[in-house]
């Protein structure tokens, strides 16, 4: 029986830096039981040149050909317009498909007779998932380099310094919404000498924050907001409302402040209004990592631009801070990919089975349909992604 193949895109997305497989990986996925093919450039933005592939063992393509003889495509984010018609029945597709926010890509893939699997929908809190936790790597890179984009617009130290010339203080920085890029980002601005403060509406969060040497901010009059699976939930305008009052005085007394809320499937919540941006002082510095055409956590943040506000507070929207460091997050993102190969593979196949409570979660589209009931009510029902 011969091997089923599999094939590395180069990413279409501007600006996406970051390669679903790197050499390192290729090697453990032929034992795996799989064919490599890369297409020619993919991993050259991160990197990875073509050449280390093929010392890997990889064969080098074009990229119709690697649509024409793959049988798993791996992606990195959501497929552009064109993959649906690219694609062909019986092949199957893996990447951050995004599915919430392109119902109508799933139903093009379904259509296609394509089997679209999704690790956005992993079912993060079981352990046997965690290898494949790609949100979960992604989000560990981005908090981290946030503090380095951050620190690189502000224009003072983080630390505090004693010098001849006199002590400088530190920074304080401010981090709100407190899960996997929020924690990391706290993480590196602490090590970085920074006088940190970390915040979410889940109260789970305080310990976690306080943990790695940052304090937690208490918000009197906020709701809790813990939902389900470790997440939180939507607010209700009152509640948000409630919150982003008590967060201006906050947020305006530091000098650096990084959002990363999200509430799975909605917009993102709006903690830093317009209003409050105007309360900060000259210098300070918003990295949005929330930052989405969707709206972001802070009220002027624009997706993939910096943006200088007339008071001097530089408000940056890291739309996909991952991709700006593009060789760490492709390899832990290949080793979420590896993980998510040997765990659908059995005997040379791959076996889609979504009474599976990891495949429930990821299998997006098979058999022509779109099997997982949530994106399935989306397609039936357009809405605006929220
Ligand atoms: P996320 O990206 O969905 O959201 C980021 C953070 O924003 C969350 O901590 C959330 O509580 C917070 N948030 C949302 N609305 C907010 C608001 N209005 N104000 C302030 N903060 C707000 O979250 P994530 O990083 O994907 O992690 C979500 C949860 O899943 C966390 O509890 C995390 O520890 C947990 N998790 C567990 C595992 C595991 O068990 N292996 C793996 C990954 C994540």
């Amino acid at each position: 029986m011969s091997s089923l193949s599999v094939g590395v895109v180069k990413e279409s997305a501007p600006g996406e830096r970051r390669v679903a497989l790197v050499p390192e990986v290729v090697g453990r996925v032929f034992g795996a039981g799989f064919d490599v093919l890369v297409e020619a450039g993919a991993g050259s933005a991160a990197w990875f040149p073509d050449g280390a592939y093929a010392e890997a063992g990889a064969a080098i393509v074009t990229r119709d050909d690697l649509f024409a003889r793959a049988d798993v495509v791996l992606t990195v984010g959501q497929p552009d317009a064109d993959t649906p018609a690219s694609l062909h029945a019986g092949q199957t597709l893996v990447g951050l498909l995004q599915p919430l926010r392109n119902p109508a890509a799933m139903g093009a893939l379904a259509a296609a007779g394509v089997t679209a699997v999704s690790l956005d929908g992993l079912p993060r809190t079981l352990s046997r998932a965690q290898a494949m936790d790609a949100l979960t790597s992604q989000a560990n890179v981005a908090g981290y380099k946030a503090v380095l984009v951050a620190a690189d617009a502000y224009a003072r130290y983080f630390p505090m310094l004693m010098t001849a010339a006199g002590t400088v203080r530190p920074a304080e920085v401010l981090v709100l919404g407190a899960g996997v890029a929020g924690l990391a980002a706290i993480g590196t601005a602490h090590r970085l000498g920074a006088l940190v403060r970390g915040y979410d509406v889940r109260p789970q969060a305080r310990g976690e924050i306080e943990s790695l040497g940052a304090s937690f901010l208490d918000l009197a009059g906020v709701a809790s907001g813990a939902g389900q699976g470790g997440y939180a939930r939507d607010l209700t305008v009152d509640e948000l409302l409630a919150q982003q009052e008590a967060l201006a005085a906050a947020v305006a007394r530091h000098d650096v402040v990084i959002t990363t809320a999200q509430v799975p499937g909605r917009h993102p919540p709006l903690l830093v209004t317009e209003k409050t941006i105007k309360m900060m002082r000259s210098g300070s510095v918003i990295v949005d990592l929330a930052a989405s055409a969707l709206g972001g956590n802070a009220e002027l943040s624009v997706p993939g631009a910096t943006v200088v506000t007339d008071n001097g507070v530089t408000v940056i929207g890291a739309d996909n801070l991952p991709s700006e460091i593009p060789s760490a997050a492709s390899t832990v993102y290949a080793r979420n990919i590896l993980a998510l190969l040997e765990y659908l593979s059995h005997d040379g196949r791959f076996s889609i089975d979504t009474t599976d409570e990891i495949q429930a979660g990821i299998v997006i589209t098979h058999d022509g349909r779109v099997v997982h009931p949530a994106i399935a009510e989306l397609v039936a029902e357009p809405k605006d992604g929220s």
